[in-house]
């Protein structure tokens, strides 16, 4: 179940109905939503009698939601689209008219090649900052990231241009680590059902990117974001990043209908990685253009100075003036489809 309050609704009226929640044996989640407050029940209601709920001071409306997850889905807001803000200020915010632009390199790979990196994209007009401190690698030889050092690295160039920084958790053991220096913690592909990181990251007190398993689909996929949304993180956004299939031309097959689709779910913001999702850069900037037309919410996209010598993922890093140069076409596409894509500069 999840019941609307009125919009004005008082805190007081929440506390009411989270309290009757809970007397029925299940348990609440209040999510502020931008305009309503709604409160979701956790649990096995589907015997539990919601009339009560129903005459509570400031209830507006008690809705049974059918599909099994419950917080991602689109009724959980009543129809609101859920807003996500990484860092501080305008500049990055995921889910309104704005389609920002997370962009870098795949690995963190040195400080000051993670500070030139971090410059260019931005020059370029990307809004946050990528790069990956742990990287989950395929086999166990290959560079496995920086680890804590590859976080101060990334937090400096935060500090040197101002960009949001978005980076990768790989154990649940090491959230509330990369969540004092991240202003977005990613959950990867091969983690998209490791359940308890994502228990996990629902209490990092930061926004999670979260990618799909690249085997899931999109009913498993939502029910999994439910793992975070109720361990009391509403700041999720998803984000597909292509998928197994039996074509061999493109690293992953990058599904495009899935934003439409999830979009029709789900409130959360989706996010497109054309760079993992086809694993060429010469059908990243194509594939980010169809992106915002498809109705996304924003991009990640791998942006290596020198592509040819990144220490992960050269083949699918597009260069700082193909972004450049993708950036501005980008911002034609958002303004076809009533979104804005402009660069950084021209945002704050
Ligand atoms: C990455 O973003 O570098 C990464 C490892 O992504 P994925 O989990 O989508 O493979
Ligand atoms: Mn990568």
């Amino acid at each position: 179940m999840i019941i609307v309050m009125q919009a004005g609704a008082t805190a007081d009226q929440v506390q009411g109905v989270s309290d009757l929640i809970t007397e029925m044996g299940l348990t609440p989640q209040p999510i502020q939503g931008s305009d309503l407050v709604v409160v979701a029940v956790i649990g096995d209601d589907r015997l539990k009698d919601g009339s009560k709920l129903e005459q509570a001071p400031g209830v507006d409306r008690v809705m049974r939601v059918m599909s099994p997850y419950k917080m991602a889905a689109r009724e959980a807001t009543g129809g609101e689209r859920t807003r996500v803000r990484v860092g501080q200020g305008d500049g990055c915010v995921f889910g309104g008219t704005q389609v920002p632009v997370i962009s870098g390199p795949c690995s963190v790979e040195g400080e000051q090649e993670i500070l030139h990196a971090a410059q260019l994209v931005k020059d370029a007009g990307a809004h946050a900052l990528r790069g990956g401190a742990f990287k989950p690698r395929t086999n166990p030889y290959a560079f496995q990231g920086h680890g804590e050092d590859g976080l101060k690295m990334l937090a400096a160039a935060r500090d040197a241009t101002g960009l949001p920084i978005v980076t990768e958790v790989i154990t649940p053991g090491d959230v509330d680590l990369v969540a004092r220096y991240a202003d977005m913690l990613q959950i990867g592909t091969r983690n998209a059902q490791n359940f308890k990181l994502l228990e996990a990251c629902g209490k990092a007190g930061k926004p999670i990117l979260y990618k799909r398993g690249m085997s899931m689909n999109l009913d498993e996929y939502l029910q999994a974001a439910d793992y975070i949304l109720a361990a009391g993180n509403a700041d999720v956004v998803l984000c597909e990043r292509g998928i197994r299939t039996f074509e061999n031309h493109s690293r992953n097959t990058l599904s495009l209908s899935a934003v439409p689709e999830l979009n029709r779910r789900s409130h959360l913001p989706i996010v497109i990685d054309p760079s993992h999702g086809t694993g060429h850069a010469y059908l990243v900037p194509d594939m980010a253009r169809a992106a915002i037309a498809a109705g996304c919410d924003g991009l990640a996209i791998e942006c290596h100075p020198d592509p040819k010598h990144a220490l992960t993922d050269g083949a699918q890093s597009i260069t700082p003036e193909v972004l450049a140069d993708l950036m501005r076409s980008l911002s034609r596409v958002a303004e076809a489809v009533d979104r804005t894509c402009l660069p950084l500069v021209d945002v704050l």
